[in-house]
C-alpha cells in the first residue's frame, strides 16, 4: 500500500497553502522473479513515479517497499546503494543517459571499474560480451553515442544496465521515442534478455499494444492508483475496468471481446489534475458507466476473475 506524495507550492499571486501531489496513493503490487509487468497509463498518472518509489530515489509517504524480503524504505543509503545494483533503470531518451563525450567502450567500463565486478585486464572482454548480448558489434566499441541510431543507443544503455547483474530492470518508455520498426527490435531484444538472464522487467509505456506481447501481466494505472491487474492477454482480450476497455478500444488492430459494438471508446478530456482528484473513483467524469455512488468512495481492486483484480464497482453489471 505504497503511496508517494509531493507538497507542490503554488505559484499564484496570493499565498496559498502547499497542495499535495498524490502521484503514487496506495499502490500494491508484487515482482516474481523473471517476471515481466506491464506498467501502463496515460502520462501523468505516476508510472515514473512508481519507478522511482521502487527504486527509493524519491522519498515514500506512507507504505513498505521489499526487495527479497529486505525492506527498502528507510533503510540507509549505504543500503540503498546496494540494493539499486541489483534494480536498474532504462530511460525513454537514450541519448539522455549516456555521455556524449565517453564511448561506448568507456559507458560500458565505468560501472564495471566503479563496483570492481571485474579486474582491470579482464574490463575488454567483459564489454564485448556485454554488447554482444545486445547485439551490437564489439567493433563499434571506440564510437561515440551520436555515431549510432537511436535503436542503437537504446541498446548501449541497456548493455549499460545489464553491466552490474541486476535481477530487476525498470524501463520507463524505452521505445517511445523510437520509429515503430525498432521498436519491435528493442521489445524482442529486452524479451530475450528476461528469458536468457532470468531478469524480471518492468516495462512502462503509455500505450497497451506496446506491453501486450512482453508482459505476462499487466497494470493500468489512473491518477495514482492500479485500476486493473491481471494476465497480460486476459487484460488485453477481455478488460474489466471501463478505464481499461477504452485503452484497448483505442489500439485499431485489436480485436477485444467489447460487445457488439466493439467501436473505439473516446475518452472525454485529459485525466483530470492528480493535485485535485475527483471524489470516489477518480474515473467517474470520464466514465461512460459511472452513477451517484460512483462518487462516493474509492473502490478498492476487486476479484475480477482468475489472479485479476480491477477497482470498478460495476464490475457486476458491465
Ligand atoms: Fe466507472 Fe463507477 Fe466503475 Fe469508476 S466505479 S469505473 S465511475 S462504473
Ligand atoms: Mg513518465
Amino acid at each position: 500500500d505504497v503511496a508517494t506524495h509531493f507538497p507542490v507550492r503554488s505559484r499564484g499571486w496570493f499565498h496559498r497553502e502547499a497542495e499535495i501531489l498524490k502521484a503514487v496513493d496506495g499502490v500494491t503490487l508484487s515482482l516474481a522473479r523473471g517476471e515481466v509487468l506491464g506498467l501502463v497509463g496515460e502520462s501523468g498518472c505516476g508510472k515514473s513515479t512508481l519507478a522511482r518509489t521502487i527504486l527509493q530515489l524519491v522519498p515514500t509517504t506512507s507504505g513498505t517497499v521489499l526487495l527479497n524480503g529486505r525492506t527498502l524504505t528507510g533503510a540507509s543509503e549505504r543500503e540503498l546503494a546496494a540494493a539499486r545494483r541489483e534494480m536498474q533503470l532504462v530511460f525513454q531518451d537514450p541519448y539522455a543517459s549516456l555521455n556524449p563525450r565517453m564511448t561506448v567502450f568507456d559507458a560500458l567500463a565505468e560501472p564495471l571499474r566503479v563496483h570492481q565486478i571485474a579486474p582491470r585486464d579482464e574490463i575488454p572482454r567483459r564489454v564485448a560480451d556485454l554488447m554482444a548480448r545486445v547485439g551490437l558489434a564489439p567493433r563499434f566499441m571506440q564510437k561515440y553515442p551520436h555515431e549510432f541510431s537511436g535503436g542503437q543507443r537504446q541498446r548501449i544503455a541497456i548493455a549499460r544496465a545489464l553491466a552490474l547483474n541486476p535481477h530487476i530492470l525498470i524501463a520507463d518508455e524505452p521505445v517511445s521515442a523510437l520509429d515503430v520498426s525498432i521498436q519491435a527490435q528493442i521489445l524482442n531484444l529486452l524479451a530475450r534478455l528476461c528469458r536468457e538472464m532470468n531478469l524480471s522487467l518492468i516495462f512502462i509505456a503509455h500505450d497497451l499494444s506496446v506491453v501486450k506481447h512482453i508482459s505476462d501481466r499487466i497494470a493500468v494505472m489512473y491518477l495514482g492508483k492500479i485500476v486493473e491487474l491481471g494476465p497480460a492477454l486476459d487484460v488485453i482480450d477481455r478488460p474489466r475496468h471501463p478505464y481499461t476497455q477504452a485503452l484497448v478500444s483505442a489500439i485499431p488492430a485489436l480485436k477485444s471481446d467489447l460487445g457488439p459494438a466493439a467501436s473505439r471508446i473516446v475518452l472525454d478530456g485529459d485525466p483530470p489534475s492528480p493535485l485535485s482528484p475527483p471524489p470516489g473513483c477518480a474515473f467517474h467524469p470520464r466514465c461512460r458507466y459511472a452513477v451517484a455512488r460512483c462518487r462516493e468512495r474509492v473502490p478498492p481492486l476487486l476479484p475480477a476473475g482468475e489472479n485479476r483484480t480491477a477497482a470498478c464497482i460495476r464490475l457486476d453489471e458491465i
